[in-house]
């Protein structure tokens, strides 16, 4: 855990008592803050309690006492209207921030020059955390990694010298965190999200871009419009590490691929070269576009730490490229995003409940092109699975579930065989049994839903899960081997 010793002595707000609030809470009462905490739901002050956290009605509070009002990141700051402890903070003139300002001011406090990775993007970002983090662990390096992926900021070991804070933030976290200047900055990727809680493309692109304007080294991919404006804007000073999957770039990146093959280009004085570094071709756990993307912006990440470890005058290498590429390869992947959850006789299955919507999905049938036996369905999003049209050809059969059958069903009419299986464990049994008949090829039964889970699930990771188990418990089942 993580001692706020910058708040010692303060008496903080803390709102929001879920998966950073609690940390939050033991980590500046252990930094020797006084500390009322407050949600508005019953339910977690009951859990906040009971877990001896000092519950205090903030609504009834005085909020001349606090210094700071440290609010959890889900909690509206500006749209779609402030939530009203924003209110009573901004009247009293309390300070608004969120927990991983707390890490970043005890950095600052006590290991200024700690390298910190942290990482942002419409999508890919906890891909993208995860495999800076298995990278540099690979290697061998003391590794924490967190933030808006598995452990809360705060509950993580604190920053030394030595050791690699790996930090996902989310454009709430980003914007609840004025000082955040980490050691390296990665903005992957920006396309409009999120926009009922920024209001406008440009508060959530601006929110983003904050997350770079202040990184001693910002690692920028330049794909898509927003960001590379933002790259185009800074110039081009060394600190600037931009890169590409490769579709025209007008600024020269430092990495880029070429299919799945990634590229470093470095400036010797007047001299320019090209370096083949590594190939996905063999990553399992990193297919398709999206990861190509992905597994640049960690390298880029990690050659740009490189130049930071130097100019502080640290010895700690890092930029090992043959290593790195062999780390490539033996990256476990995350569940519920293409993740393969093993095989019977030559049939695979892929667990992507993660993909909420058609844009993820696009990316699962992309990776596999075609020989594909489709689940899909639940709560479905607007505009359905219109965007999908082109894959359609790839698709062996669709099992459809959930809510959004009819929908779907109507969209796949005439170009797609598909049945109604209503439910998970039915789809699977159907889409078992036609990829076992199947001819030729390599059948992948793929459940990728481009649908909210809620009306058959309790969340995306409980569908992945439920899947997971239906397929371990088939005729024949073996387990993926690793990696
Ligand atoms: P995030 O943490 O930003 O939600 P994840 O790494 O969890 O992203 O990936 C979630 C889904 O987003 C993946 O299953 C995939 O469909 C899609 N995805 C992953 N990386 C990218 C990327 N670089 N660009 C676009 N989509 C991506």
């Amino acid at each position: 855990m993580i001692r706020a010793t910058t708040f010692t002595g303060r008496h903080v707000a803390v709102f929001g008592l879920g998966i950073s609030g609690l940390p939050t809470v033991a980590s500046l009462r252990a930094g020797g803050a006084r500390v009322s905490a407050w949600d508005d739901n019953e339910k977690s002050r009951a859990a906040a309690v009971a877990a001896g956290v000092p519950v205090v009605d903030l609504q009834a509070a005085d909020w001349s006492q606090f210094s700071s009002l440290i609010l959890a990141p889900g909690v509206p700051l500006t749209h779609p209207i402030p939530h009203w402890t924003v209110a009573k903070a901004r009247a009293a003139g309390v300070e608004i921030i969120g927990d991983i300002e707390i890490f970043a001011r005890e950095r600052a406090a006590s290991a200024p020059s700690a390298p910190f990775i942290a990482i942002t993007g419409t999508n890919g970002k906890s891909t993208t955390t995860a495999l800076i983090a298995h990278l540099l662990r690979h290697l061998g390096c003391d590794v924490q990694m967190g933030g808006n992926i598995g452990t809360a900021a705060l509950a993580l070991e604190p920053p030394a010298a030595g050791r690699f804070h790996i930090l996902e933030l989310s454009s709430f976290q980003i914007d609840l965190t004025p000082t955040l200047l980490p050691t390296v900055g990665v903005l992957l990727n920006v396309t409009p999200d999120h926009i009922d809680r920024h209001g406008t493309v440009e508060a959530y692109a601006a929110v983003k871009e904050r997350l770079i304007a202040g990184a001693e080294a910002k690692v920028v991919g330049i794909d898509d419009a927003i960001p590379r404006d933002a790259a185009e804007r800074m110039g081009s000073s060394g600190a600037l590490y931009p890169f590409t999957t490769g579709k025209g770039a007008a600024i020269v990146p430092r990495l880029y691929a070429i299919g799945t093959t990634l590229f470093v280009h470095e400036h010797h004085g007047t001299h320019a070269s090209s370096t083949e570094i590594a190939t996905l071709e063999q990553a399992a756990t990193l297919r398709g576009r999206h990861n190509v993307q992905n597994a640049l912006a960690a390298l880029t990440a990690i050659r740009a730490l490189q130049d930071r470890l130097d100019a502080s005058g640290s010895a700690i290498t890092v930029w090992r490229p043959g290593e790195l590429a062999a780390g490539l390869l033996t990256f476990p992947g995350l569940p519920h995003r293409m993740e393969d959850v093993g095989s019977v006789g030559r049939i695979r299955y892929v667990n992507d409940s993660k993909a909420t919507n058609a844009d993820s999905t696009d990316k699962a049938l992309a990776a596999f092109g075609r020989d594909i036996y489709w689940i899909l369905g639940g709560k479905p999003k607007d505009g359905g699975i219109e965007e999908l049209r082109g894959h359609f050809p790839g698709i062996a059969r669709a099992y459809l579930i959930g809510a959004a059958s009819d929908q779907f069903a109507g969209t796949l009419d005439g170009h797609v065989p598909y049945e109604r299986s209503a439910t998970l464990d039915a789809a699977l049994i159907a889409a078992t049994r036609d990829a076992g008949a199947h001819e030729g090829g390599m059948p992948v039964v793929l459940l990728s839903p481009a649908c909210a889970s809620y009306d058959q699930f309790r969340s995306f990771e409980h569908r992945g899960d439920e899947f997971r188990a239906l397929v371990s418990k088939l005729p024949g089942y073996r387990p993926k081997a690793a990696p």
